[in-house]
């Protein structure tokens, strides 16, 4: 199922599509890899808005999918409160994170490695237990400057496949989409947040860019956590 688009390819589909057509769209790409992976299709849930709107998606295709949410002791509680709330909603998914030591400040001195620590090793955990062969994201290639390079199939790991099923989605569709679907979503957003994460490392930010606010001040500034860039599978056939 993984069809290669060009760059330009990814971009009519982005401007070309309407919202109803993206929809249809994402719910035939859940179901085709539901039909192909069956329980081993697993959906990666941030809590975030896009994978809310996910999320909601993979349900409407089986209430038998499952889920998992990586969070870390660095969550604001605005966003564990929604997390337990979406969690007591929905008991197949699972909850993973690392609760071993990091030196103090980790996120301010070396935030790569704070993140590989507490949201990276948690995801690969988290598909090893699971027995994930197909990982379904929220990720959008319309989020920022480190997201314009992404497929809606991939393989970035063999024998992990990785579903981005909203890849072609605005920001604007996804809140379209939550609106009309009453899907709930972390309180944080009414704040003036557009890009959810830990606490020390999110803020408040304008501008075209959604993911300004993260890691602000940093040189990792609007960049990513790692585990759409990091390799998840460290045994057999890691990162091609
Ligand atoms: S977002 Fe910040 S606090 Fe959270 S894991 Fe990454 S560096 Fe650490």
């Amino acid at each position: 199922m993984s069809e290669v688009i060009a760059a330009e390819g990814i971009k009519a589909l982005v401007d070309g599509l309407n919202f109803a057509q993206k929809v249809e769209r994402s719910l035939r790409l859940i179901r085709e890899a539901y039909e192909e992976f069956g329980d081993r299709l697993v959906v990666a849930n941030s809590l975030g808005k896009d994978s809310c709107a996910v999320w909601d998606l993979a349900k409407r295709v089986s209430p038998r999918i499952r889920g998992f949410v990586v969070t870390t002791r660095f969550k604001p509680p605005e966003t564990v409160h929604f997390m337990n709330e979406t969690v007591r909603r929905y008991p197949e998914l699972a909850v993973y994170r690392n609760d071993s030591q990091v030196p103090d400040g980790l996120y301010e001195t070396d935030p790569d490695r704070c993140c590989d620590m507490l949201k990276v090793e948690p995801t690969r955990r988290a598909i090893e237990q699971m027995g994930v062969a197909c990982w379904v994201t929220g990720l959008r290639c319309t989020e920022g400057r480190t997201r314009t390079d992404f497929q809606e199939v991939e393989e970035r790991d063999r024998g992990l496949i990785k579903l981005n099923p909203i890849l072609i989605w605005h920001e604007r569709e996804v809140w379209q989409y939550l609106a009309i679907h009453h899907v709930p979503v972390n309180p944080l957003y009414a704040q003036g947040y557009r890009s959810l994460g830990c606490a020390p490392c999110t803020r408040i930010a304008n501008g075209p860019d959604e993911r300004a606010g993260r890691w602000l001040g940093t040189s990792k500034c609007g960049g990513e956590c790692g585990i759409h860039t990091r390799p998840l599978k460290l045994t057999e056939g890691a990162g091609i």
